[in-house]
């Protein structure tokens, strides 16, 4: 298959890296390792992998919820904790149901209604990495999320917050008179080291991966496209999905994938439209060109003859 103007790849945050390493587009120290032969080098491919992760806070409901929720979690809440801050630093989903993957697990009861709280880090600091296992397509990669190990602890702060905050929102009506128990993490767990341990062993993904080529400058050597979406040292490849996210973005990301998706086509049209305006004009100027030459060798001709009647 070869496009006549360019490539647009947008496989998603795990299969657009590993489409671009299985090709040989990636760290050539890796890709040397794997046996794949480097067409191009480009260190970030697989890179800063991000994602949102949240823990979660459950309840025993004191009586069965009504079923009129329309998708379960129904509600969401932003949070600003520093009160100066330019964007919300924590959100929750809401659940009308008991949502125990991860508690359960834990060794949690289960109770036949409750409902929940996920804290959740809409900025996280902690950022992982994709790599192959092997050269053949058919593996699945390797996904690292390295999740609550930014070295200030960060991520794993907010989460702390959040499972505190949620119980000083579930403390005030109209949550107060629905709740029968805390289950999890439980009131026993008071302390930043329990709530930190609990929330981390309770965390799931929301399944948000995104960042894994990330778009930045030429002088960043991490970044995997330039801010025109093009892939570093193949012009004529774009890349327009999650996976160039430098930074995740506090909302759930489909709205910003969105973005990016009508970006990229004005991107390309402009493009396009550009290319036929230049091509318009180069036409124009080979004409005028030959034209001219045209004149001069009639001129040179006609020279030419007079001298010859002379
Ligand atoms: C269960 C779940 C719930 C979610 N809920 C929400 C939500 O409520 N709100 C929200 O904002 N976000 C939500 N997300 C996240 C959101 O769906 C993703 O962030 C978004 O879809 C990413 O868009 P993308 O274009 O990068 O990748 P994708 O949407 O994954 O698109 C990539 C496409 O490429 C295709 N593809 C991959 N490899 C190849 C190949 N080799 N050849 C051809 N095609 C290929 C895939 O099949 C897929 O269709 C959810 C995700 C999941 C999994």
């Amino acid at each position: 298959m070869k496009a006549r103007h360019e490539y647009v790849l947008c496989a998603g945050a795990i299969d657009t890296p590993r489409l671009l390493l299985l090709s040989g587009i990636g760290p050539a120290a890796d890709l040397a390792a794997l046996g794949i032969e480097t067409r191009i080098d480009v260190p970030g491919v697989g890179e800063n992998l991000l994602d949102h992760p949240e823990s979660l806070i459950l309840w025993e409901a004191s009586r069965p919820i009504p079923p009129m929720s329309a998708m379960d979690s129904d509600a969401g809440l932003f949070v600003r904790r520093e009160p100066g801050a330019a964007r919300p630093d924590l959100m929750f989903h809401l659940y009308q149901i008991p949502f125990t993957f991860n508690t359960e697990r834990l060794g949690y009861d289960v109770p036949e209604h409750g409902f929940g709280m996920t804290p959740n880090v809409p900025r996280p600091r902690s950022t992982g990495r994709l790599t192959l296992a092997d050269a053949r397509p058919e593996t699945k990669p390797l996904l690292d999320f390295r999740y609550f190990t930014d070295p200030d602890g960060y991520d794993e702060r907010t989460i702390v917050d959040g499972l505190r905050l949620a119980r000083e929102v579930a403390a005030t009506e109209p949550f107060a008179s629905w709740i029968a128990r805390e289950i999890a993490p439980g009131p026993a767990l008071r302390s930043d080291e329990d709530l930190s341990a609990y929330g981390r062993a309770a965390h799931h993904t929301v399944y948000h991966p995104a960042g894994t080529c990330r778009m930045g400058s030429a002088t960043d050597e991490l970044a995997v496209v330039d801010p025109e979406l093009r892939l570093r040292g193949a012009p004529n490849v774009r890349i327009a999905d999650a996976s160039i996210f430098p930074l995740m973005p506090s909302v759930n990301p489909m709205v910003t994938v969105l973005m990016i998706g009508e970006r990229a086509a004005d991107l390309i049209s402009a493009d396009l439209t550009g290319r036929r305006e230049q091509t318009a004009q180069q036409s124009q100027q080979t004409a005028r060109q030959s034209e001219q030459t045209a004149r001069q060798s009639e001129q040179t001709a006609r020279k030419r003859g007079q001298g010859s009647r002379e």
